[in-house]
């Protein structure tokens, strides 16, 4: 967790891909991928999408 949110307010995590946002709690089944050395998150939608590109570590740019 990066604490880039403060005040009490539990992490919200931002898809990578769409820019849904959630709770911490509420993404634990969201897929986290490495891509350049930065960590990128992937909602549940996204995932299911673009799974085999994930999987392959294709850089998003790329989907
Ligand atoms: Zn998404």
């Amino acid at each position: 967790m990066s604490g880039a949110y403060a005040g009490g307010m539990e992490d919200v995590v931002v898809c990578d891909f769409c820019g849904r946002q959630a709770a911490a709690s509420a993404a634990l089944t969201w897929t986290t991928s490495v891509e350049g050395g930065r960590q990128k998150r992937f909602c549940d939608e996204c995932s299911r999408t673009h799974l085999r590109a994930i999987e392959g570590k294709l850089d998003s740019d790329w989907w």
